[in-house]
């Protein structure tokens, strides 16, 4: 049986946990698949093209826009970053939902485009921590830990554009909640198809 397939938008500041909590969590739903992006920044030491994102220069890039390959794309610290159209043809032919792991531009985009999804906000318990965790990931040069807290203050005001806001202060937590989210979106009563039982719901007695 051929089910719409839902997009799940998670959003937050750099450093608050999004990366980490869509790894665990399409290890843990069914049936979901991270939407892989693409984007001109350079890949990180321990990055796979192609697994973390589809790293392409901003000519190819350019080039997609042009074409009208994005679904959404954004300028995100002087890197474009973009979810292509093709990602979410894939999800409907596969029968997989879909999670965007994209900045708050992205998102506004999206619900711009009235592209129907689940928005999900992620904050930190608090800018201290922020910092402390941007420090602690050590792929960030100080200047540029000051640029992601800078926009990370702006950023923060979004959530109340968003259907669920949750809190990372311990990341097992966050992510049963990411996926509890989920799954209670899945069994929502708008969204069954009774032709999924051999049930005549049809006809009340
Ligand atoms: P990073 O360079 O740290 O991987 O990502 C920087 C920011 O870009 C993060 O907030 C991340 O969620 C966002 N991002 C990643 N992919 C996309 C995308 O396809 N579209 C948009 N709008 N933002 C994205």
């Amino acid at each position: 049986m051929k089910k719409k397939s839902l997009t799940f938008v998670l959003s937050a500041p750099s450093g608050a946990g999004k990366t980490s909590i869509s790894n665990k969590i399409t290890g843990l739903v069914r049936n979901l698949k991270h939407s892989i992006s693409h984007t001109t920044r350079p890949p990180r030491p321990n990055e796979i093209n192609g697994q973390d994102y589809f790293f392409i220069s901003r000519e190819e890039f350019q080039g997609k826009i042009d074409k009208g390959d994005f679904l959404e794309w954004a300028d995100v610290f002087g890197n474009l970053y973009g979810t292509s159209v093709e990602n979410v043809q894939w999800a409907e032919k596969e029968n997989c939902d879909l999670l965007f792991v994209i900045d708050v531009q992205g998102a506004e985009t999206l619900r711009k485009l009235k592209h129907p999804g689940i928005y999900i906000f992620l904050l930190p318990p608090s800018l201290h921590e922020l910092k402390n965790r941007l420090n602690n990931r050590k792929v960030n040069t100080p200047e540029e830990i000051e640029k992601r807290l800078a926009r990370a203050r702006k950023e923060i005001f979004h959530y109340k554009a968003y259907d669920y806001v949750l809190v990372n202060e311990d990341l097992e937590e966050a992510a049963d909640q990411v996926r509890s989210i989920i799954i209670a979106e899945r069994c929502r009563g708008s969204r069954f198809d009774p032709s999924q039982v051999d049930l005549d719901l049809e006809t009340p007695d």
